[in-house]
């Protein structure tokens, strides 16, 4: 049996090749740029004002000059017509812009107006008034041609509104892979119908879809497909147009089991069969190529718990990866165990678990579970506790990994 490790590995090793899809930028948020993002001017694109007051020559105030004759005044959005010069200032408002010749602004509080507004005085010299004072220059903060949001970045609402001061209304992101997912089980009925008797809800499909879009796929839902090779073959071909298929169920080595057959007669080419993890062993995982095109495939164990740990610690990689960020892998933090847990069975065992911030880092504790068919025991589960090896007890207080939910 391979390791988890291992597992990962092969799944991040068979991605297909990642697509190109174009957003409008008031809906690219979350998205991950594919493209470096160049300013086409500077930043700010004129010498601008940082505080309402005075624009003059700092050569005035050093020469000692306490009086200046008032030219005019320049509200932000309006262009100076009026240079400043020796004993000339202009009144300007925070973004204006600058008047040639000025080469710092003196704060209104710093000055008193006289003679109606036509005169300014400066009320004193302060050691700060150099030139450069509360003026931005052209191009501070960037220069045309220089990247602004390189590619790869995940986009949050400052990179957003960086966009936005360039003008960028529209986007190269990496596509979201389309993932379909497949229930499997003679068992099965939607989650919106009432169980007959020998019957149950499919609630793996809801949750893998749950799962798939927190992971960043765009997902859909393929419906039930009941355990016979035929019907299994036409579903799956269907789902093979998708970036990534998952199916549930049927992996396992059950006589109505058919998941792998029908995979290799489908032309899935099998990476793995089984891996050394609790719950989820029977996991299956294979790469279907066809016209220039790769689909991944992800036979997940029917049992709730199963599907829902494979999902995050495979799935979600591979989704992560195709969406281009360069955070891919499981999001894990050390806590310290509340109680004793005693685990039997050898398997590396991802447990469900509820953890809390505690004074010192974080608490975490073992929730009361029945194994992988108990999904109920994991409803309020925020986490996974990583353990090893089975078939030891973990001590209170005890540090361990867990994958965060
Ligand atoms: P299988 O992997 O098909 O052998 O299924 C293992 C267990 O998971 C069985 O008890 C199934 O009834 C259950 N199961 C399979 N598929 C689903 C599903 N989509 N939703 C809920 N339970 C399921
Ligand atoms: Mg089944």
């Amino acid at each position: 049996m391979i390791t988890v490790e291992e597992a990962l590995e092969r799944v991040l090793a068979h991605l297909p090749a990642r697509r190109v899809a174009t957003v409008g930028l008031r809906n690219a948020v979350g998205e991950v740029l594919a493209e470096d993002v160049a300013a086409a001017e500077d930043s700010p694109p004129f010498d601008k004002a940082l505080m309402d007051g005075y624009a003059l020559l700092h050569a005035d105030v050093a020469a000692g000059r306490a009086e200046w004759e008032v030219a005019e005044v320049v509200y932000a959005g309006a262009l100076p017509t009026q240079p400043v010069s020796a004993g000339r200032t202009v009144r300007i408002m925070t973004g204006a812009m600058l008047p040639t010749g000025a080469d710092l602004v003196v704060p209104h509080e710093e000055t008193e107006s006289r003679d109606g507004g036509r005169r300014m005085a400066l009320r004193r010299v302060l050691p700060g008034m150099a030139p450069g004072w509360n003026v931005m220059r052209r191009g501070a903060s960037g220069r045309a041609g220089e990247v602004v949001v390189p590619a790869g970045t995940r986009l949050r609402a400052q990179a957003i509104g960086a966009l936005a001061e360039l003008g960028r209304v529209e986007l190269q992101v990496w596509a979201r892979p389309r993932v379909a997912v497949l229930a499997t089980g003679n068992e099965l009925v939607p989650c919106e119908r009432e169980p007959g008797p020998g019957q149950i809800r499919n609630s793996n499909e809801p949750m893998l879809l749950a799962q798939l879009r927190q992971f960043g796929a765009e997902a859909s839902g393929l419906g039930i497909a009941c355990d016979e090779a035929g019907e299994l073959q036409t579903r799956i071909e269907a789902g093979l147009k998708s970036d990534i298929l998952l199916i549930s169920g049927g992996v396992s080595a059950g006589d109505r089991d058919l998941i792998p057959g029908a995979l290799a007669r489908a032309g899935v080419r099998c990476l793995f069969h089984g891996l050394n993890l609790r719950p989820g062993k029977p996991l299956w995982f294979g790469t279907h190529d066809a016209d220039a095109r790769r689909t991944l495939v992800f036979g997940l164990p029917g049992n709730p718990v199963s599907s829902m740990v494979c999902a995050e610690l495979f799935v979600g990689p591979a989704v992560r990866a195709l969406r281009g960020t360069s955070e891919t892998g499981w999001r894990t933090f050390r806590a310290a165990l509340q109680a004793d847990v005693a685990l039997t069975g050898d398997r590396r065992t991802f447990f469900p678990a509820h953890w809390t911030e505690a004074d010192g880092g974080r608490v975490v504790h073992a929730l009361p579970w029945e194994g992988s068919s108990d999904l109920r025991g994991t409803a309020i589960a925020n986490g996974l506790i990583d353990f090893r090896q089975g078939g030891r007890t973990y001590a209170a207080g005890e540090i361990v990994d867990v994958v965060e939910l």
